[in-house]
C-alpha cells in the first residue's frame, strides 16, 4: 500500500513522521506543479494521498466521489484508490479542527468567535464553529470586517488564526494585536511552526487557553489513515504523537552565567541525541568575523547585545536543535519570545566559584556575585527547567533528557 502527501513545496512537512506512527504503509512526499497533478493523480502509483496547499480545491474535479464534509467545504485533503480506480475525496481537516477545539477545553456556543483569513482552512473553521452554535466573524484584509476595524468586535472571546501571519520563517510578526480583545478566553493558531506564535505568546502573557496547529495536523492525519486503511485508530494515539512530536520540534535551550557549562552539556546533549549542536556566541563571532572581546572592546556591549539579539532571533526558530547562549541574553526582554517560540528554556546553574571566565570580557571585568544577583531574577523568569552543574557534564545532560521525558 503506498500513501503519500501531494502539495507543491513540502521540505517543512511533519506528516511522514506522523504517518510513520499511524499505520505501517509507505507514505511518500509528491511534490508537483499545478500541470502536472492531473496526470499524477490519473497514473500515479498510491493508494490513497494526503492533499495540501495548494491543491485541496484543485483536486476536486479530479474525483469521482466526495464526501458529504469534502462537499459541503468545498476541499479535499485526503483521496483514497478505489479497487475500480476511482478516486473518493475526503475532508478531514473538519475532523481536525473538531478534535482540536475539543482538546482545547473552550465552549464556544453562543459565543463570538473571530476568524483570521479568509482561505481554506478558514472556512473548515468557520464550519465548525458554527455548527456548535458559535457566532463567527471572519476579519479579512478586505471586506468590512478588516484589521482597521478591530475595536468592533472587543466582544470575542475566541480568535482563530487561519493566515500563515507568524509561520516560518517570518515568525516575528502576530496578525492582531490581543490588546483590543478584553473579553478573551483563548486563541487557537492552527500554524505549528513555531509551536508558539507570536500571537500565542501574547495569550500565553494574558493567561488564556492556547492550542497551536500540531494537533489538528495529528487529528486530520488520524482520520485519513482510518480512511487508507479501513481501520478504526483509538483516539489516544493523537495525544501520544502530539506529545512526540512536541518533544522532537522543540529546541533545548541552555541559558546560564558565562562559563557554567552550556557548550560542554550543549555538545553531549546534540551527540546523545543526534541533534544539531547550535551555539549563539560562535555563530555570533563567525557572522562578524570578530571574537567577543574584540566585539566588547572595539564598539562596547550595546552593539554586542544587538548582534546577540540578531543571532538568536535567527537560531531560535530552527526546530529539534540544542543551543547553548550567551550568559547575558536574558537581560533582554525582547529575547524572550524568540527563545520561547520552539524550545524548553533550561537554565545551567554552576557554583559562582566555579565559573569559567577566560575570554568572558563582563566576568572578567566585574564582580561575578553582582552579576549574579543582578542577573538571577531574569534566568529565574526565562527558564522552563532549572539543572544544577556541579557534578559532570554526562550526569547533567542525562538529568536533562530524562527531565525532558526524551528518549535516546
Ligand atoms: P490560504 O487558503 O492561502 O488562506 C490564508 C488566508 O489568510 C488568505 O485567504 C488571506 O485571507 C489570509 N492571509 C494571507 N496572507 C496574509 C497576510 N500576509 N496578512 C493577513 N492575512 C493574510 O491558506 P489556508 O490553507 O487556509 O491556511 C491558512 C493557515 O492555516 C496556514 O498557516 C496553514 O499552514 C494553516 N493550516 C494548518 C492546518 C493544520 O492542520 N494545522 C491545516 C490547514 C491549514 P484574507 O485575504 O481574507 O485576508
Amino acid at each position: 500500500m503506498n500513501f503519500g502527501l501531494l502539495g507543491r513545496k513540502l521540505g517543512h512537512s511533519y506528516s511522514p513522521q506522523i504517518h510513520t506512527q499511524l499505520g505501517s504503509y509507505t507514505y511518500k512526499l509528491y511534490e508537483y506543479e499545478p500541470e502536472n497533478i492531473e496526470t499524477f493523480l490519473k497514473n500515479g502509483q498510491f493508494t490513497g494521498l494526503n492533499v495540501t496547499t495548494p491543491y485541496k480545491k484543485a483536486v476536486i474535479r479530479l474525483c469521482t466521489e466526495l464526501s458529504p464534509t469534502a462537499k459541503k467545504l468545498g476541499a479535499v485533503n485526503t483521496i483514497v484508490r478505489q479497487s475500480d480506480g476511482g478516486l473518493i475525496g475526503h475532508n478531514t481537516d473538519y475532523y481536525g479542527f473538531q478534535s482540536t477545539l475539543a482538546e482545547s477545553g473552550l465552549s464556544v456556543s453562543g459565543k463570538k468567535a473571530l476568524i483570521l483569513g479568509s482561505g481554506g482552512a478558514s472556512a473548515t473553521v468557520v464550519a465548525v464553529l458554527q455548527e456548535l452554535g458559535a457566532d463567527v466573524t471572519i476579519i479579512s484584509r478586505t471586506g468590512d470586517n478588516n484589521y482597521s476595524n478591530l475595536e468592533k468586535h472587543a466582544d470575542a472571546v475566541l480568535i482563530v488564526n487561519a493566515t500563515p501571519v507568524g509561520m516560518y520563517p517570518d515568525t516575528d510578526v502576530a496578525p492582531v494585536s490581543l490588546d483590543w480583545f478584553p473579553k478573551l478566553e483563548g486563541v487557537i493558531d492552527l500554524i505549528y511552526n513555531p509551536a508558539r506564535t507570536r500571537l500565542l505568546q501574547q495569550a500565553e502573557e494574558r493567561g488564556l487557553i492556547t492550542q497551536n496547529g500540531l494537533w489538528m495536523l495529528i487529528a486530520q492525519a488520524k482520520e485519513s489513515a482510518e480512511w487508507f486503511t479501513g481501520t478504526k485508530i483509538p483516539n489516544d494515539r493523537i495525544r501520544q504523537i502530539y506529545k512526540q512530536l512536541n518533544v522532537m520540534t522543540s529546541n533545548i535551550i541552555l541559558i546560564g552565567m558565562p562559563g557554567s557549562g552550556k557548550t560542554t552539556i550543549g555538545k553531549i546533549l546534540a551527540k546523545i541525541t543526534g541533534r544539531k549542536f547550535l551555539d549563539t556566541d560562535t555563530y555570533l563571532e563567525e557572522t562578524v568575523n570578530m571574537k567577543i572581546p574584540d566585539i566588547f572592546a572595539k564598539y562596547g556591549e550595546n552593539y554586542f547585545r544587538n548582534l546577540e539579539t540578531e543571532a538568536l532571533a535567527k537560531l531560535c526558530k530552527l526546530s529539534g536543535s540544542v543551543i547553548a547562549t550567551g550568559g547575558g541574553c536574558v537581560t533582554r526582554t525582547e529575547n524572550y519570545p524568540l527563545l520561547h517560540q520552539n524550545g524548553t528554556i533550561v537554565w545551567v546553574q554552576r557554583d559562582l566559584t566555579s565559573l569559567s571566565t577566560k575570554g568572558r570580557p563582563l566576568s572578567q571585568s566585574g564582580n561575578l556575585s553582582d552579576m549574579y544577583l543582578s542577573r538571577m531574577p531574569f534566568y529565574n523568569e526565562f527558564s522552563d527547567m532549572t539543572v544544577q552543574n556541579n557534578s559532570d557534564p554526562e550526569t547533567v545532560a542525562a538529568e536533562i533528557l530524562s527531565r525532558l521525558q526524551m528518549e535516546v
